[in-house]
């Protein structure tokens, strides 16, 4: 110590970040019962029965949609499947869970082993996945005046528990790695992983340790974050309280488990952090060990779709996309599907592009709606380009009149050109009046031009397709103004 100083204030830190994320598998039932497995908005309580509310005597039967969706998500994310895993009994006391345990995976889980790349600015982060393994849910507390009520229609949904190694360093690369598991869940359909309906979750855990270390300090777990947003944010905070506690030489002594106030923005103490021994883990009496077989494991392999980040780049790659379209385009399977049906028919991926991410994402984005829920098929958007291409309607008539009549009505992009004769004219004698009217009414402009002032004839051009209310084919415009002149 130097007056009164700790060391460790000149010392540089380095965070050291691990997520254990939980996510909703997307099944029709539960995990070990018929009940269904749509909680939201429902009216609570509605979706129980004797084995999810924990009866005595009632035996779980595993739910074998949502043991395929896991391994599917487990080889998205490059993990190895072993032949054999089990169920076990992890227990605790907690009113929203009416077994007091939950099914859960411990030593034997369905997965281990994976990884995950993927791009931040112009650099590669790789984040190693310890497991991805099977458990249930439990249910939903609300906290009144005068006390919790409870609701168990969630009391045993199936859940993936992804667990990742601890290679993030900051909010950001923990919240870019959060997004890119959804996007590969979503992907693959193992999981709807919508934030808003709770069917993804965090649990971050933070701890510091001087620069160049490669030891890993006592953590603190941050419990239950449901947003992006609140995930960084209480990531960074947790940095700079632990990075303070350094520094005036007073680390964590043991592991915590905290919560996330993000009203105020800082994290609180809940406990001392639970130790696997402390939940008794047993194997599940009640349910057979799973057995799966390699044939099942290859074939749903062939199922695994192109993951995002390998779009993205064969977006670039192969079709000249810039990287921000490219995103943009491979971020949502949906939206990459339509992205790839309407260039296959039209052969005009750079059209293509302009349509989908400016023109009718902007409506998208308006209205907070997915590609999905709009009328303009990925069919009709391809006749709309080759509308353009075969030189029938302008590329600006298209973009805006058409367009919006299709997005308003889904009626046929032929049929509406039709209807209020928008068709290009490539006519050369109209085309040839229009510009005579345009050159002797606008003598000013048509001087410039011949004093060498280019820039000119761009205004001359705009007159004559003015005129023609849009509907002049503006390349033949062009040609026949510099004729003219
Ligand atoms: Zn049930």
């Amino acid at each position: 110590m130097i007056w009164g100083l700790s060391y460790n204030q000149f010392m540089e830190f380095e965070a050291v970040i691990g997520l254990e994320i939980h996510a909703q598998i997307s099944t029709k039932s539960k995990m070990f019962c018929r009940c269904d497995n749509d909680s939201w908005e429902k009216e609570p309580n509605i979706h129980t029965c004797p084995v999810c509310m924990g009866f005595p005597g009632q035996l779980p039967v595993t739910n074998e949609e949502a043991v395929k969706k896991g391994v599917v998500a487990a080889l998205a994310l490059d993990c190895e499947i072993p032949e054999y895993c089990k169920f076990d009994r992890k227990n605790y006391f907690y009113p929203d869970s009416p077994k007091g345990y939950q099914i859960s995976q411990f030593d034997e889980p369905l997965s281990q082993n994976g990884k995950i790349e993927f791009d931040m600015g112009d650099r590669k982060v790789k984040v190693g996945i310890t497991r991805l393994h099977l458990e249930d849910d439990a249910g939903k507390l609300t906290h009144v005046r005068n006390g919790s009520l409870v609701d168990f229609n969630r009391a045993g949904t199936p859940l993936m528990e992804i667990v990742s190694e601890p290679d993030m360093h900051s909010g950001d690369e923990a919240e870019a790695y959060a997004r890119e598991i959804q996007k590969v869940l979503r992907y693959v359909g193992s999981s709807e992983a919508d934030m808003e309906k709770g069917m993804m979750r965090f649990d971050a855990s933070v701890s510091i340790r001087p620069k160049g270390e490669t030891n890993l300090n006592h953590r603190a777990e941050i419990k239950n974050l449901n947003s992006f947003r609140s995930l960084n944010s209480a990531i960074n905070y947790e940095i700079g309280r632990q990075t303070e506690l350094w520094e005036v030489g007073s680390p964590l002594d043991g592991p915590s488990t905290i919560g996330w106030n993000d009203e105020k923005g800082e994290t609180y103490f809940m406990r001392k952090k639970e130790e696997s021994d402390d939940y008794r883990y047993f194997p599940e009496p009640d349910i057979p060990p799973l057995y799966i077989d390699k044939k099942l494991v290859e074939g749903l392999k062939t199922h695994i779709p192109e993951m995002p980040g390998v779009k993205k780049k064969r977006y670039m790659e192969e079709m000249g996309l810039i990287e921000d379209d490219a995103r943009i385009l491979s971020g949502d399977i949906r939206l990459a599907q339509y992205f790839e049906e309407v260039v296959v028919a039209t052969s005009d991926s750079k059209k293509a592009v302009s349509f989908i991410n400016t023109v009718l994402m902007k409506h998208l984005k308006e209205e907070l709606i997915n590609i999905d829920d709009q009328k303009v098929t990925a069919g009709m958007m391809s006749e709309l380009i080759k509308l353009i291409n075969s030189g029938e309607i302008s590329n600006n008539l298209a973009k805006g009149e058409v367009f919006e009549e299709m997005y308003k009505t889904g009626k046929d992009p032929k049929e509406i050109v039709e209807e209020k004769g928008l068709k290009q004219v490539s006519d050369s004698g109209a085309i040839e009046v229009a510009c005579k009217k345009v050159i002797e009414e606008n003598p000013g402009p048509v001087e410039d031009y011949k004093n060498g002032k280019d820039k000119a004839i761009g205004f001359l051009i705009g007159m004559v397709m003015k005129e023609m209310k849009g509907q002049a084919n503006p390349q033949m415009v062009d040609e026949m103004m510099r004729k003219m002149l």
